[in-house]
């Protein structure tokens, strides 16, 4: 491991001005992935700027009706509020499918979304990887691609993303409010992660910005959502395929519906094709099977992965059937 200088940040303004200090600086919250990063010395910062002292871990409903989540907000502290509960149960689920408690405990909402891929290759610096290292290759193109993408890859990346939260985050509109040495400004989530046009960019987060919080506003399609995960066991283990489903159903027909994708692709994926086969339509099992076959068209598998297509459509199929036609 590397040396690097630590210093806690008592205010953001104090955040930004230690990190334009520094060369390679990054901010440290619940530290689950950075220090990791650090320890296989996939992340090399000269300096770890603690954010951890700043306010940002409040979970509120503001005066207009929306759940605001702090990034510092800890994953298990967010997973088990009420409010956000009964206003996303797909959230409230990823958040409890994901990781283990200690690490629930201590990982934050921010450094949740900015984790990044747990591609073995990426994660071995002995290896080729276009997203360590822009331009030496993709180690996992004809290497071990069991766990990689089957939507939106190319030839320079195939890994995917690792939050189920994230996916969960599409179900909503939810809105990212990033503040920076130039100022604040606001972000759809949805458009935030970014496909491996660019494999070393994982999302549109600017140097030097910060995550200060994640908003949406509950609706009757939030609160009727579901997040299905499978993977290679029970507990304490990334997602193979998941799916984050909402519908809207209101007098027996659909009105609205969305569906997200995890464990497929460089960044959470929303199946506007599949949403577009259950808007106006009686739900029937028949109609989820179309959805999900719509859902996954696009799909490309890779060499030792074909099985994620139907993991995937049946993943999407008991989510829809869970929120669509309750027993
Ligand atoms: C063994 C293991 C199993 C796991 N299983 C799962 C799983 O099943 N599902 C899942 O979703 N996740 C899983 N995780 C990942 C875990 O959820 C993440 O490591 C965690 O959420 C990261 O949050 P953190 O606060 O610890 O981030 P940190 O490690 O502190 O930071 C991560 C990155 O985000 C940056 N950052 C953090 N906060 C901010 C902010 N507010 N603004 C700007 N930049 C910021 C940091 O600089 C760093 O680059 C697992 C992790 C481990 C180690
Ligand atoms: S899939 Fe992406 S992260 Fe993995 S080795 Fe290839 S370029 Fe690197």
């Amino acid at each position: 491991m590397r040396p690097f200088s630590y210093a806690r940040a008592r205010t953001e303004q104090d955040a930004f001005s230690t990190l334009a200090q520094t060369a390679r600086g990054a901010y440290l919250a619940g530290g689950t992935n950075l220090i990791d990063l650090i320890k296989l010395e996939v992340a090399k910062p000269d300096a770890v700027i603690d954010i951890n002292a700043l306010p940002l871990a409040a979970i509120e409903t503001t005066p207009s009706g929306e759940l605001r989540i702090g990034a510092l907000a800890r994953m298990s502290d967010t997973a088990d509020h009420p409010a956000l509960r009964s206003a996303a149960p797909a959230i409230s689920q990823a958040l409890n499918l994901s990781a283990s408690a200690q690490l629930r405990n201590m990982a934050t909402i921010g450094g949740n979304v900015l984790q990044r891929t747990r591609c073995v290759y990426f994660r071995d610096i002995s290896q080729p990887c276009n997203k360590r290292r822009p331009g030496s290759g993709c180690s996992a193109i004809g290497g071990d691609d069991r766990k990689m993408a089957i939507l939106g890859a190319n030839d320079r990346c195939i890994a995917v993303h690792p939050s189920d939260f994230a996916v969960a985050m599409l179900l909503v509109d939810a809105t990212i409010h990033l503040r920076g040495p130039a100022g604040e400004r606001t972000v759809p989530f949805l458009g935030f992660h970014r496909l491996p046009d660019d494999p070393s960019r994982d999302t549109n987060i600017q140097p030097g910005e910060l995550i200060t919080a994640l908003t949406f506003m509950p609706s009757a399609l939030t609160r009727s959502s579901t997040y299905i995960k499978v993977r290679d066991r029970a507990s304490y283990e990334f997602a193979l395929v998941s799916v984050a489903a909402a519908l809207e159903v209101t007098g027996g027909t659909i009105r609205d519906a969305r569906i997200g994708l995890g464990g497929v692709a460089h960044a959470p994926w929303r199946s506007r094709e599949a949403e577009a086969v259950l808007i106006g339509k009686v739900p029937s099992r028949d109609l989820f099977t179309a959805a999900a076959e719509a859902g996954l068209q696009a799909a490309v598998p890779q060499r030792l992965n074909r099985f994620k297509i139907r993991m995937a459509k049946n993943a999407m199929i008991r989510a829809l059937t869970s929120v669509g036609m309750p027993a």
